[in-house]
């Protein structure tokens, strides 16, 4: 059973949430500030986080989680819409960021999804951490590639996209298989998205981005990594 943590100071959403999230099966425990969050986080598979906290936000929060631990999957549940919000908080390092009010099976579902895609990720990384190809290497567990431009820290959606096209290499990987895998959308977003994130992969991992070595396309289909 995964165990889920609430970080939200509004006790009524808290209590909803937590009533809601049992009966589907998860573990769940509530805290109402940031700072009784902090040292507890590690207790938990995954934590629901609000941004708007009576002291330190939850944003700083998912500062200090990021120090510690580089994978720890974090969802943020905020009134704050606005795109610069959610932004920010994705660039801090949330795994997802759902605004409220929210609808509970789409929460689920991205609760799911998030454990799914940590559950897929810690096993390979286990039989592959250093993955080498070329004069560069992928380190997929501490997030860290040798690129064009030396050692770099990659972000995890990088990582993720990465680690899917190497585990299915030699084989065409559509743009929709990578935009359900990777993020787990059923209306996912535009599939140009992945094609910013190939452009940034191949910034890294092309000598000639023109003529990718690694990082195929393959026309009308998608994207196939190959292996030498
Ligand atoms: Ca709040």
């Amino acid at each position: 059973m995964s165990r889920l943590l609430i970080v939200e100071d509004e006790p009524n959403l808290a209590q909803g949430l937590k009533f809601n999230l049992e009966i589907e099966g998860y573990h769940t425990d509530v805290c109402e500030t940031a700072e009784d969050a902090l040292p507890r986080f590690g207790e938990y598979d995954l934590m629901i986080l609000d941004i708007m906290l009576p002291k330190m936000s939850g944003i700083e929060l998912l500062t200090e989680i990021r120090k510690q631990d580089y994978k720890y999957p974090v969802l943020i549940l905020s009134a704050r819409t606005a795109e610069e919000d959610i932004l920010e908080g994705l660039s801090a390092g949330a795994d997802d960021y759902i605004t409220k009010p929210f609808s509970l099976p789409e929460l689920i579902l991205r609760i799911k999804r998030i454990l799914q895609r940590q559950s897929w990720y810690s096993k390979t990384t286990k039989r592959t951490v250093r993955y080498t190809f070329g004069h560069y290497w992928i380190d997929f567990d501490a997030f860290k590639a040798c690129t064009n431009s030396g050692e770099v820290e990659l972000t995890h959606y990088e990582c993720y996209i990465m680690k899917y096209l190497i585990e299915n290499k030699h084989r065409t990987v559509s743009r929709e298989e990578l935009l359900e895998k990777i993020w787990g959308y059923d209306n996912p977003p535009e599939t140009r998205s992945v094609d910013n994130f190939i452009a940034r992969l191949r910034k890294h991992f092309e000598a000639d981005r023109k003529n990718p070595k690694y990082l195929k396309s393959i026309r009308g289909v998608g994207y196939r990594f190959l292996d030498y």
